[in-house]
């Protein structure tokens, strides 16, 4: 079963010049972001996705934090590797830029098989679905990301894959339609989603394995942003790198992407381009990044929140319409974090602002409230 990774992405792929799309031939990365993020929310942009591939781990031992989710993908690995056996589907979710195509890409790797990254939004018919599933070899990854969002006919054309890799392929119309049957090399899907509740009830039982990945605690991402800055030949030192880490968001991603914009900040305006504290806080204070990690997209949900919904309760529809956004990017991207750091409250008459986000902006619900930016 061991052999040779091989990394593909769909045909149509942009990965040559290593801009979002796919996995890339020598194992580049993924692209991330839906379209609908803004583009200062998880924040990254096409020269961020390049250094993405770069500061991705790439091997178990690579990976930090997670330690209860790990420890279980350790288990079903090694029995896996022992019975010479695919790993069962396995299904990954939790808010953007926490480590779940990280994990999808980071398994077969370790298991020396092939690896095929797709997103469920280009997945419109079976046929979009069909050159993945006959590609897949023995024991090698199928990751779907976004897989919340697959239409229901990929979604049925899906299912005799995954149990009894198979697939049923109709050929000819009308009265002369007839069944195909083929049979597929036993794979994996591991499915990714940042919300598990969109996903249908028959596609979730069909993963045998299901893991969340929470945010990080502060000392697992100063020790990602130790390790970074290493890679990138920055020194950086440890005030600084709990600084980033504690206005990280609880997010891998993000302390990345703060490591890259501090970088370019001490190189432009230090001599020795070390990252110290001082340097740190002022490329953060110039990101406009909070104390508690709040940037201008959150600031401004909550401004939205204060001043126009009066603190709320208020429907997340009526907030999105209001700051001209998809909901969905509110829900996946702004509101996970807010409601950990106890800044909202969600409730079955809407969303409700709390006193520490008001004490955070230095905001009151009634009166002299700032005006929204
Ligand atoms: P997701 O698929 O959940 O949106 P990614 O797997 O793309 O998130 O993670 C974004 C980036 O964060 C990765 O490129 C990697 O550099 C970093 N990262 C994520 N999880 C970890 C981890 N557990 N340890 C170290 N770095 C991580």
């Amino acid at each position: 079963m061991a052999r040779e990774p091989v990394y593909q992405g769909p045909e149509n792929d942009t990965s040559d010049d290593g801009i979002p799309g796919s996995v890339n031939s020598d194992g580049g990365d993924p692209g991330k972001d839906s379209q609908d993020s803004p583009a200062d929310s998880m924040g990254s942009s096409p020269l961020d996705e390049e250094y993405d591939y770069t500061l991705r781990p790439q091997s178990f031992k690579d990976v930090v934090g997670q330690k209860k989710v790990m420890e279980r993908l350790s288990i079903i690995l090694q029995a896996a590797q022992k019975r010479k056996e695919p790993l069962g589907h396995i299904l990954f979710d939790g808010p953007p830029g926490l480590g779940k195509t990280t994990l999808a890409t980071v398994l077969p790797k370790e298991m020396g098989t092939e690896f095929q990254y797709t997103s469920a939004p280009s997945l419109s018919a079976p046929k979009d679905l069909l050159p993945f599933l006959t590609n897949a070899s023995y024991g090698s990854v199928l990751f779907i990301d976004e897989i919340h969002r697959l239409p229901p006919i990929v979604e049925e054309f899906i299912y005799p894959a995954m149990e009894d890799y198979r697939i049923d392929i109709v050929l000819g119309e009308g009265v002369n339609a007839r069944t195909v049957n083929m049979k597929l090399k036993p794979f994996t899907i591991i499915g990714a989603t940042t919300r598990p509740g969109m996903l249908t009830a028959p596609l979730r039982d069909r993963f045998v394995n299901r893991e969340r990945l929470d945010f990080y605690e502060v000392d697992e991402l100063a020790e990602i942003v130790r390790r970074n800055a290493k890679k990138l030949n920055t020194v950086i030192s440890e005030e600084a790198s709990f600084e980033l880490a504690s206005r990280s968001r609880g997010t891998p991603r993000k302390s990345n992407n703060l490591l890259l914009w501090t970088r370019d900040y001490a190189e432009m305006r230090t001599k020795d381009g070390i990252i110290g504290l001082e340097i740190a806080q002022q490329a953060l204070r110039m990101r406009e990044v909070d104390d508690m990690g709040l940037e201008n997209l959150d600031r401004r949900y909550l401004k939205t929140l204060i001043s126009i919904f009066a603190g709320g309760p208020a429907g997340i529809q009526a907030i999105a319409h209001s700051m001209n956004l998809p909901p969905d990017t509110l829900e996946d991207e702004v509101e996970p974090f807010l409601l950990r750091m106890g800044l909202l409250q969600r409730t079955p008459r809407g969303r409700i602002v709390t006193s520490s986000a008001l004490e955070q902006l230095g905001m009151s619900i009634s009166g002299d409230n700032q005006p929204i930016n």
